[in-house]
């Protein structure tokens, strides 16, 4: 597995490779790996012979300082996940790298990221963006590989690279959950078991209004209600809200392929998570 640290490198390393024939898959992360990251891993590997992971915890994108300070750092553990996964070349780019004191670029996606988590967290969509505009610049990939545990941010960065014409297939990898239905994320290790008990509550209602849309049910409203109230009483709520997975615009009643938004905060930390109507 190559390491590389420099976007220069990075963009000779993808050329050569796409000069010899071989299509090339990005998978971006902030590291701390689990096995929602080492499934994507996987989908990039069914897309593409040379897949290229980037770890890079990227300051424009956190609203809040101290969730950048504690944000969990495990480089050696991902450095060997990596390699067990059969990674075919790391980006790990240093933060002058990435941002030297010359750096003045923003870039803005505008409309999709103006609710949920970009009206929760100013500035968070527009450090998204700007840090995968540089990684899909330098990477020039075929394909890039995205969770839908973020799903606005997929189709933040899906608006992103149209409006831009990137040449790349955004793909969208399903979540990966603890078997208590749990979504992975590096931000877990900080709940403490309390709160690790009562996160479980998220899923759960996002899983009950599902059953009851497939029941049947087609009002949003009381589908919203159905996963706001299974939720623990320590959560407190940020959104729940089913929207239509293109525009992310609320709608009356629901669809099979509209996406059920949830976001709220324990002990101080936040977690996101969702659910696409299924019939
Ligand atoms: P992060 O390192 O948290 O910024 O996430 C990097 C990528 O992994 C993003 O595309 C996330 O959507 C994706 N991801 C994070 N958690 C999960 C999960 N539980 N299942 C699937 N993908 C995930």
């Amino acid at each position: 597995m190559r390491i590389v640290e420099t976007a220069r490198e990075l963009s000779d390393l993808s050329h050569s490779k796409k000069q010899g024939g071989l299509k090339v898959a990005l998978v971006p992360t902030m590291g701390a790996l689990h096995e929602g990251h080492r499934s994507l891993i996987h989908v990039a590997q069914q897309h593409a012979d040379f897949v290229i992971v980037s770890i890079f915890v990227n300051r424009l994108q956190f609203n809040n300082e101290e969730d950048f300070e504690t944000y969990p750092v495990t480089l050696d553990d991902d450095i060997a996940i990596c390699r067990s996964s059969g990674v075919s070349a790391l980006y790990m780019p240093s933060s002058k790298s990435m941002y030297p004191d010359s750096f003045g670029t923003s870039v803005e996606v505008s409309g999709l990221t103006a609710r949920f988590e970009g009206a929760s967290r100013p500035g968070h969509f527009s450090g998204v963006t700007t840090v995968v505009t540089k990684l899909l610049t330098a990477s020039a990939p075929d394909i890039a590989v995205f969770g839908q545990k973020d799903f606005q941010q997929f189709a933040v960065l899906r608006k992103l690279v149209d409006d831009l014409d990137i040449p790349v297939e955004m793909v969208m990898a399903p979540t990966i959950r603890e078997e208590d239905g749990l979504a992975l994320s590096s931000r877990n290790v900080r709940l403490n078991k309390d709160s690790r008990r009562r996160a479980v509550s998220i899923s759960q209602g996002l899983f009950h209004s599902l059953t009851l849309f497939q029941s049947g049910v087609r009002d949003t409203q009381e589908l919203n209600e159905a996963a706001r109230k299974s939720c623990a009483d320590e959560i407190a709520i940020d959104y729940v809200q089913i929207v239509d997975a293109q525009t992310l615009e609320n709608v009356s009643e629901a669809h099979v392929g509209d996406v059920l938004l949830f976001a709220g905060t324990i002990d101080g930390i936040r977690l996101i998570d969702n659910i696409i109507f299924t019939a």
